[in-house]
């Protein structure tokens, strides 16, 4: 008998994450590049010999945490294994056969795939010519069907990230029942004071009773987790409740909450790290620009190379100097900030490519 799966899921692209190759620079998944910080190491060390015992399932002492840190009631946080698990909570708990779910394209690879294994319909909005969410069309593409609408700033893999005039402009244009969730994994290494803080803005928008508007975080990026899973969202307790009944239970392994919970306690360390990421951001941009590549402005610990038909060729280039960085075949590139002296091997390997 053949085995039945479904139907609807067999064009499924599934993700395809940054690749590791043993002995080359890691540019390619927007990781930080400094190691664990030693009391972080210590932390999980030590509860590593508590972990015959199921975790915390609502991860009380992190939300209770990022309450106090955050100024938002507990009620209001939803922890999740990685903010891909916490996007996937958020798809399912408001969409699903028949519902829309909308994001600027293109955007974070996991929106499509995880809409599509809701059962619902992705409505894909172009970028502008300048590579920034185009907040007008996606206005427009908004119908009755629209359940929840993705806004990733800084928008990955471009970069851009929407200021706060235009930002409130399209939150306050978007049905109430319409849920827009404010992606903000990068939102450490934005230095652009014009860009809102979006946990701030949905603060606003709560207190006129606009409950629609969630924002997430991750501890992946700033805080150096990526190998540990911990994100977040911040939401009215509609949104959060209902977040919480897809959850999985125990998700949110021990281990990770005590990091998350020591990363917190060395957050001044870890923000440290972040100015200087944002430093060599700009340097790197700088020195592309000069190179002739088109860099779009970035607020986030990578760069875009919108290369189109060119971006196999460059990174076949990249990969000969032992260098990866995340191609999106036919449309660019994205290459993480690393350490300088991994920003200076890509950059001569970009010059390299650059007088080919
Ligand atoms: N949102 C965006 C925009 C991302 O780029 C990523 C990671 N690439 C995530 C969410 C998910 O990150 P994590 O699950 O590690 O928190």
């Amino acid at each position: 008998m053949t085995v039945r799966t479904r139907a609807d899921l067999a064009d499924l692209p599934g993700y395809v994450p940054g690749r590791t190759i043993p002995g080359a620079i890691k540019l390619a998944s927007n990781e930080m590049s400094p190691g664990p910080l030693p009391s972080v190491v210590k932390a999980i060390a030590e509860a590593a010999s508590r972990i015959n015992r199921y975790p915390d399932s609502g991860a009380g002492e992190l939300v209770s945490r990022l309450s106090g840190r955050l100024d938002v009631p507990e009620s209001r946080l939803a922890i999740g294994c990685g903010s891909v698990t916490v996007c996937q909570q958020l798809v399912q708990a408001t969409s699903g056969a028949g519902d829309q779910v909308l994001f600027g394209w293109r955007s974070f690879e996991a929106y499509p795939i995880l809409v599509q294994v809701a059962g619902a319909a992705q409505v894909r909005v172009p970028l502008t010519a300048g590579h920034g969410l185009d907040l007008d069309a996606m206005l427009a593409a908004i119908t009755p069907a629209t359940r929840l609408v993705f806004v990733c700033t800084p928008n990955n893999p471009t970069g851009t990230a929407l200021r706060r005039a235009e930002l409130e402009r399209f939150i306050d244009a978007v049905p109430d029942d319409v849920v827009v969730v404010i992606d903000e994994a990068y939102r450490e290494f934005v230095d652009d004071p014009e860009v809102p803080d979006g946990i701030e803005l949905a603060k606003e928008y709560w207190a006129r009773g606009r409950d629609n508007v969630a924002v997430l975080r991750t501890f992946s990026k700033a805080y150096g987790l990526a190998g540990l899973r911990v994100g977040y969202c911040v939401a009215s307790e509609a949104v959060t409740e209902a977040v919480r009944k897809v959850y999985v239970p125990f998700g949110v392994n021990a281990l990770a909450q005590v990091a998350a919970l020591a990363s917190l306690d060395a957050e001044d360390e870890l923000l440290v790290r972040c100015a200087e990421t944002v430093a060599e951001r700009g340097r790197v941009r700088d020195t592309l620009l000069d190179q002739g590549y088109e860099v779009p402005p970035t607020q986030a610990n990578f760069v875009w190379l919108p290369l189109g038909e060119e971006t196999d060729a460059f990174n076949e280039h990249c990969l000969a100097q032992k260098i990866v960085v995340r191609a999106f075949s036919g449309a660019g590139a994205r290459v993480t900030i690393g350490l300088p002296e991994e920003n200076d091997a890509f950059l001569a390997a970009a010059a390299g490519f650059a007088a080919t």
